[in-house]
């Protein structure tokens, strides 16, 4: 159990007793695959999550509203004003869902080594521009510790960090969004991966 205050990497969540035997299995069952969006508050998960998801017909999975929902969590960290997630709890709810077996899923959290290696097929850390991400935090009314705290997880790629240390390189890409162009940029780019992703997957499965 720990605040997710984005300051301090959790580097436990890979291989755990979530982690079954099963994984190629499932991994080959998906029809589509899993993606990841990360990134500081404030760098644009919601926006590219939400349209990636009308995009795609995707589910949007935003971790942080199911953590609220659901009460999975310990209440506020009185400092940070971040959630004190159970961990436990969360995932076993994102257990129940076909999330491995299906794929299909845009998890979207300012955090990414939580979910199990298997789980994802694609992680995408959002990055922006330290002024441009201190006016949007300001405007959504952060201020002290909480600014200060995702202001230096931003400049010291944090996020970028823990994804690099959690999953294999060649799944994490580091995009920038700064403006509007980025996000349809963005998006153009990762629906022609979700592509390249079925035809792989079909080719691998005729060589069966
Ligand atoms: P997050 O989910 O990472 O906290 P949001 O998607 O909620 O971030 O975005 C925070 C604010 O910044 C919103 O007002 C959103 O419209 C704006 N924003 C995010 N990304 C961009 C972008 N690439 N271009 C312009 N505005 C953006």
């Amino acid at each position: 159990m720990k605040a997710y205050n984005s300051q301090q990497p959790a580097n436990y969540a890979t291989e755990t007793d979530h982690d079954f035997a099963t994984r190629d299995d499932e991994e080959m069952a998906r029809q589509n695959p899993n993606i990841v969006i990360t990134g500081t508050p404030g760098v644009g998960k919601t926006t590219h999550a939400e349209q990636l998801a009308q995009a795609t017909g995707f589910k949007h999975v935003s971790v942080n509203q199911i953590v609220k929902d659901e009460g999975f969590h310990e209440g506020k960290d009185e400092e940070t004003g971040s959630w004190i997630v159970d961990e436990d709890k969360l995932l076993d709810h994102l257990e129940s869902l076909p999330l491995a077996s299906t794929g299909g899923y845009i998890l979207d959290w300012h955090a990414c080594d939580l979910f199990p290696e298997r789980w994802i097929d694609l992680v995408i850390v959002l990055r922006c521009d330290s002024t441009l991400l201190y006016d949007r935090l300001t405007a959504r009314g952060y201020k002290g510790k909480k600014l200060e705290e995702n202001m230096d997880s931003e400049i010291m790629q944090v996020l970028l960090d823990e994804a690099r240390e959690s999953y294999k390189e060649e799944i994490v890409v580091e995009l920038r969004s700064e403006s509007n162009e980025d996000v349809e940029g963005n998006l153009e780019r990762v629906e022609q991966w979700i592509e390249q992703w079925r035809k792989d997957r079909q080719n691998a499965e005729g060589e069966e």
